[in-house]
């Protein structure tokens, strides 16, 4: 997984940071995830006029541009909502890094019928500057964080890796 600072680690920053360890050292057991598969049956089912998957330098994985300059990431519920926010600002960081400016995000909720507008504001990037510099942290760690012991760990991926 090298240096890079993917669209997935940015949003497990914000879930748990034991989990972006997990992820990071490619502890993969997310196939079996309940969540997991709901957001592939969402992905398959929802949206299906839309451009998909836009995926840019193994960093960023867009669920779909609907409309010209407007990312949309696809969420299952607001449970975790500030990691999705954080996640979009991150993609719009990383275009806008490489040119690709005056962009909005849209995050969708389609079991909740609802939409939330998402913009990358000054001060946002030097947090997001700040937040990349932690997961590398993270990252090279030799141990992962601390147990969480969060109501997220009874529907996370990694429960019986840290419980059982
Ligand atoms: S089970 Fe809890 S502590 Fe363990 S990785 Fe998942 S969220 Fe983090």
């Amino acid at each position: 997984m090298g240096d890079k600072v993917t669209g997935v680690m940015v949003y497990y920053y914000f879930v748990c940071k034991r989990k972006l360890w997990f992820f990071c050292h490619q502890i993969n057991m997310e196939s079996e995830n309940e969540d997991v598969i709901l957001g592939k049956i969402l992905d398959d089912n929802n949206y299906q006029k839309d451009d998909k998957h836009i995926n840019i330098d193994d960093v960023i994985n867009i669920d779909f541009i609907r409309e010209e300059k407007e990312l949309h990431e696809v969420k299952k519920s607001r449970v975790l909502e500030e990691a999705g926010v954080w996640q979009l600002k991150y993609y719009l960081y990383y275009l806008q890094k490489r040119g690709v400016v005056d962009l909005k995000g849209k995050i969708d909720y389609p079991l909740l019928k609802k939409t939330m507008k998402i913009e990358l504001y000054d001060k946002d990037i030097k947090e997001i500057e700040r937040i990349i510099e932690e997961i590398s942290v993270i990252k090279r760690a030799e141990l992962p964080p601390a147990l969480l012991e969060s109501k997220v760990c009874r529907k996370c991926a990694y429960f019986d890796l840290c419980f059982v």
